[in-house]
């Protein structure tokens, strides 16, 4: 990253702090507007930010932002995004001002800029991983229709072969529970927190009515002033896991970003959610929802034992570009 970025963000920082709005765009200053009570940023001052293209074709409902490295589309009063060939949901949907495509500041400064700019994430340990199988015991989680597997059956052989998989490479891993047993939402946060984890995964198979759905969903914690991915719900206070905003959504992209490549599974994007475990997370936090069991080739997959092992690869290989990116830098 140029030097002189940092010099760009610092002014930048600077005028949204100061609240003082900037008429002239050039590469220090970045215009807002308030909408609906929230400041938005011009998406064509966030390119020239970044030193990207910015284009927008006539009558089309299309943003794209273009560098040598990176590629970003924005739809307009829509939250679905593309960052890098990855779906991201925003926490509010781009707007427009004036003619002007504007993002919500929230997205810019904990999701877009996360994903951009290494050099902007805090330095910090990812060596303690604590995997989270999804549901045990008395609360089994969904049920596939055909096989009849159980998400806490799956969930849990899944957290086995990333924990061997993570100590292969040489993490330390803990399990939140490493056999069929019922254990409170509350427990896994405060079992990550007492083991004094670097990073926390929660793992979940998912279902829904539409057999048709397919695919691999990553989630992060709702940042304050945002909402969740499903419903219209707004998280209104900061939360313990909001302390990792900047890393959760770079660990949720990293992750989504090599299961994709592990599994070949559609894309259904890095999403947001108030989850309890995710929402009391003392350290960088995600839930992976690895596949539906209503659909019959996921269903038959998540079976698999190769396919497992696929999963596990892909999980383990975006803890490690996330620990390249957040680790000591040279
Ligand atoms: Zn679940």
């Amino acid at each position: 990253m140029p030097v002189g970025v940092r010099c760009i963000l610092f002014a930048v920082l600077l005028a949204l702090l100061t609240g003082s709005p900037a008429l002239h765009a050039d590469k220090t200053r970045i215009r807002y507007a308030t909408v609906d009570g929230n400041r938005y940023l011009f998406l064509s001052d966030v390119a020239t930010y970044y030193g990207m293209r910015y284009s927008r074709a006539a009558s089309s409902k299309q943003v794209c932002l273009s560098s040598r490295y990176s590629r970003l589309v924005f739809t307009l009063d829509d939250r679905a995004t593309t960052l890098n060939d990855v779906s991201v949901y925003l926490g509010l949907p781009v707007r427009t001002w004036q003619s002007n495509p504007v993002v919500s500041n929230a997205d810019f400064q904990l999701l877009i800029d996360p994903v951009l700019r290494t050099g902007c994430l805090p330095r910090s340990n990812a060596i303690r991983v604590m995997i989270d199988p999804g549901h045990g015991g008395k609360d089994p989680g969904t049920k596939g229709d055909r096989l009849k597997q159980q998400e806490k059956d799956v969930t849990l052989a899944l957290a086995s072969l990333l924990r061997a998989e993570l100590a292969r490479r040489g993490y330390q891993v803990a399990l939140t529970r490493s056999s069929d047993q019922t254990l409170a939402l509350e427990q896994r946060p405060a079992q990550a927190s007492s083991w004094r984890a670097d990073l926390f995964i929660s793992l979940h198979a998912n279902y829904v009515g539409t057999p048709s759905v397919r695919g691999i969903e990553s989630f992060r914690m709702c940042p304050k002033d945002t909402k969740s991915t499903y419903g219209n719900t707004t998280n209104s206070s900061t939360h313990p896991g909001n302390a990792c905003d900047r890393r959760n959504t770079r660990l949720a992209y990293e992750v989504q970003k090599a299961l994709l490549q592990a599994t070949g599974a559609p894309d259904r994007g890095v999403r947001q959610a108030n989850f309890l475990v995710l929402r009391e997370a003392s350290c960088p936090a995600m839930l992976v929802e690895v596949g539906y069991m209503s659909n019959a080739k996921e269903e038959k997959l998540l079976a698999a034992a190769s396919y497992r092992a696929k999963i596990a690869v892909g999980i383990a290989n975006g803890i490690d570009r996330f620990r390249q990116a957040v680790g000591p830098q040279p």
